[in-house]
């Protein structure tokens, strides 16, 4: 399909803009083109400039995938529910991240004491991140979030569980961008069957 990708010289774009070519979708530069002929996009920009950039295809009708991290879902979803167009947002496309979720869900039932770390590149804009946002609202314990930034670091969490005389340590490390791809193609691949509004967490498209 035709896709419009917002953030296309970035680090996750660079990676994904050759993966989704590779795959046979045909990708637009959404910053310098107009978005003719596009029935999909992507945003993996920054903060400040993904909720301009979706009003954009919100305003065309052309559902979006957004990876980008650290803004308000709930007014995005609102805007598009007006606009009665389907947005998809994974605070974490890679899968290794989902499952680290899911079992942090399930240990936060038998240790209600925990804390996440999360690490990531020196260059991320936002904190704590949005998967730490969302490990800790899945375990509903409200665990203390401590965030880290370096430079040489990619994404990388851990959610540490203490009880007497033991502690449980979940652990996920993104040592490539390209972790990202399958879910990016994934969310890609099923954005037409999305009801209109936001929809959340790449556990929802299964
Ligand atoms: P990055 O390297 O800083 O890249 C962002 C890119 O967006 C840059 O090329 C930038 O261009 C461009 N950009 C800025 N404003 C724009 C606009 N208005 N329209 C079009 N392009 C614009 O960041 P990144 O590491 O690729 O990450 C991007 C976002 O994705 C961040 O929010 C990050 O937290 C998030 N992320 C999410 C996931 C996930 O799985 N959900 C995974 C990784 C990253 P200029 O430099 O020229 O301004």
């Amino acid at each position: 399909m035709r896709v419009a990708f917002f953030g296309v010289g970035g680090k996750v774009g660079s990676v994904l803009v050759p993966a989704l070519t590779a795959a046979g979708h045909e990708v637009v530069d959404a910053r310098s083109g107009a978005l003719d002929g596009c029935v999909a996009a992507i945003d993996f920009t920054r903060p400040d400039a993904v909720e301009e950039n979706v009003q954009r295809c919100l305003d065309a009708h052309i559902p979006v995938v957004i990876g980008t991290t650290g803004f308000d879902t709930n007014t995005l979803d609102s805007r598009a529910r007006e606009a009665g167009v389907a947005c998809f947002h994974a605070p974490n496309f890679s899968y290794g991240a989902v499952l680290m979720m899911q079992l942090a869900e399930e240990a936060a039932r038998v240790f209600p004491r925990s804390e996440i770390v999360e690490l990531h590149n020196e260059a991320k804009r936002d904190a704590p991140s949005g998967t730490a946002k969302a490990t800790a609202a899945r375990m509903g314990t409200e665990p203390a979030i401590h965030s880290v930034r370096l430079p040489g670091l990619v994404a990388h969490q851990e959610v540490i569980f203490g009880g007497p005389g033991e502690t449980l340590t979940i652990r996920h490390d993104t040592t490539s961008r390209e972790a990202f791809v399958p879910g990016v193609l994934l969310a890609l691949e099923r954005l037409s069957e999305l009801p209109p509004g936001l929809t959340v967490g790449l556990e929802a498209l299964r």
